[in-house]
């Protein structure tokens, strides 16, 4: 019989996603144990974009001055440059400022960062073991797991030593994209299962800037002939580079002799280099049919596979984090009801889907141009081709650098905890975000005194802003709560600016930062909106 360890709730898989369920659930307090296959070392560091959305999450957590301090190069431009080869002809840029001189936009207290996954995870990781009531247990992997109408019994296999048997009340996979979880439960993905199979090579060259006339740039995109074909991205700014072959919708294995080949026809010249890493991997356009089942949940890219253009997939996966973190805790904590974990899926769901679509209409945008032999061409002719071209991708790619829309405009306005209010939202905008406290809506930042973002606000209970509010609306609300067992914390704002945003005297947000419910008076029935909001009443 072997060893029965128990926990609330087991995490299985310590990528981002599962890191960030974790510390989010020991910052409210829960217990949970997140196992790990590997040993957590990352030898091919793929995300560097850490969003908007995710920084102002970071900024709840107290993670924004580490991620700050990552030893990513600050003053680094982060320019986009599409190019013929590095020593070839430039066709256009976007300039952008290096993570030194970038400022937050007027609708955040904070602004995207870069810091790839090897500087990104292990802060994640100190914020989550930082907590008391996580335990991270690394060679750990999931082998099986079974669930009843009590609990998820798993069996796990520590790289040391016997199997073990795990009981807990919630399991939750963010094993990413091969998910033991959601083969088990036979859940399908839906979309296109193949847009390209790429492969990436990482490779050292501390002198590659001195060998061509572009300057310092975050990424290179290389456009021939036949179209867009690599990538050069920047890794760490200084040495070490990443070359990515695009590649078509068929495998296609390079032999060491063709990625060295295509590495030189991409830098435009003969240069020395090695080779550190080669990472073939599948671009897909995948959402799971349902991000659970039972008490079996799922996150990250377990549920969601996307193009990496837009930087959108850890993104996503850290939103679905945060959306059911609050809930298991509700739910543990006894004040959540039996509906509220079933709308994590009808709330991220669909945010998977526009995300994922978001992500491959970048691909194809990126990929669009069918050039012809005009771009390689040394005459005028050539000059002009050129020129065009550029001016014309130029303006095709503004689409996937700047997404605002797409990272703080996604909103849950059909979820069933929320309480419409006949309102809707600006429209759903990739590359606009406007700000809205429309239920549903990321409820909006406005800076207050002494450097409080409104957003300061949320997080650890339900907020109830008040903009002028008579008392008396207010305790009926906060009576309401308190029968119920829902931490609800009052805040009265006299600010003209956010008052004019939040449009309501009194506007409900939800412990991730959404708005649940708004009104100029209490609701006629306060009990019944709380219980809509906290997932007690069947819609
Ligand atoms: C080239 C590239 C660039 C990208 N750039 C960005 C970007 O800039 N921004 C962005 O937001 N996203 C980006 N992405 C996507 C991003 O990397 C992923 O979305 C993100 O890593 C997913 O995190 P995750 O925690 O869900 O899964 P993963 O990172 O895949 O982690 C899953 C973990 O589960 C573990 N595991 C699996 N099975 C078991 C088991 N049975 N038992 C125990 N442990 C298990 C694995 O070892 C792994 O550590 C990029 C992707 C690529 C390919």
């Amino acid at each position: 019989m072997p060893h029965e360890t128990t926990t609330p709730i087991l995490i299985v898989g310590a990528g981002p996603v599962g890191l960030a369920l974790a510390g989010d659930l020991g910052w409210r307090g829960v217990d949970c144990l997140l196992i790990e296959e590997s040993d957590g070392s990352i030898y091919q560091p793929r995300m560097d974009l850490v969003g908007i959305r995710t920084m102002e999450f970071c900024r709840r957590w107290g993670l924004v001055g580490a991620v700050e301090a990552s030893p990513y190069p600050r003053d680094l431009p982060q320019d986009n440059v599409y190019v013929t080869s590095l020593a070839g002809w430039e066709l256009g840029r976007e300039r952008m400022a290096t993570l030194d001189a970038a400022k937050p936009p007027p609708e955040s207290p904070q602004r995207r960062e870069r810091c790839p996954q090897n500087m990104f995870d292990p802060i994640l990781r100190v914020f989550a073991s930082a907590q008391k009531s996580v335990t991270l247990r690394y060679r750990t992997r999931l082998i099986s797991f079974t669930q009843d109408a009590a609990g998820v019994t798993a069996e796990v296999e520590d790289a040391s030593g016997p199997r073990e048997r795990i009981r807990a009340q919630y399991l939750v996979g963010c094993d990413g994209g091969r998910s033991l979880v959601r083969e088990t439960l036979g859940i399908g993905m839906v979309g296109t299962a193949a847009l390209t199979y790429t492969t990436n090579v990482i490779f050292r060259c501390p002198g590659l800037v001195a060998l061509h006339d572009k300057g310092r740039a975050y990424r290179f995109i290389i456009l021939g002939p036949a179209g867009t074909w690599s990538t050069i991205v920047a890794i760490n700014g200084t040495d070490q580079w990443r070359f990515s072959i695009i590649g078509g919708n068929e495998p296609r294995e390079y032999s060491t002799g063709e990625i060295h080949a295509l590495i030189r026809r991409a830098v435009g010249r003969d240069f020395d280099y090695e080779i550190l890493t080669v990472m073939p991997w599948v671009r897909r356009e995948l959402v799971a049919e349902r991000y659970g089942e039972g008490r079996v949940y799922m996150a990250g890219d377990a549920v969601h596979m996307l193009s990496p253009t837009g930087a959108f997939g850890m993104n996503t996966g850290i939103q679905d984090a945060v959306d059911l973190s609050w809930k298991l805790a509700a739910v543990l904590q006894g004040f959540g009801g039996p509906h509220l974990l079933a709308s994590y899926d009808a709330e991220r769901r669909p945010i998977g889907h526009r995300n994922v679509r978001e992500a491959a209409a970048n691909f194809r945008r990126m990929t669009s141009p069918r050039p012809g032999p005009l771009i390689l061409d040394p005459s005028a002719e050539g000059d002009a081709f050129r020129q065009k071209l550029g001016a014309e991708f130029s303006e095709i790619m503004r689409h996937e650098w700047f997404t605002l829309g797409v990272h703080l405009g996604y909103r849950y306005v059909d979820s069933p905890i929320c309480w419409p209010d006949g309102t809707e939202p600006p429209p759903d905008e990739p590359n606009r975000y406007v700000p809205s406290a429309c239920p549903g809506c990321r409820a909006p930042h406005v800076w207050l005194a002494h450097g409080r973002s409104t957003l300061d606000l949320f997080g650890k209970t339900f907020a109830l802003l008040g903009f002028g509010a008579e008392a008396s609306d207010v305790d009926a609300l906060t009576a309401a709560a308190r029968r119920r067992g829902v931490p609800l914390t009052f805040t009265a704002i006299d600010h003209a600016e956010a008052a004019a945003l939040y449009r309501r005297k009194l506007v409900l947000v939800r412990p991730d930062g959404h708005v649940a419910w708004r009104g100029d008076r209490a609701p006629d029935d306060a009990l019944a909106v709380i219980d809509r909001i906290r997932g007690a009443a069947q819609l």
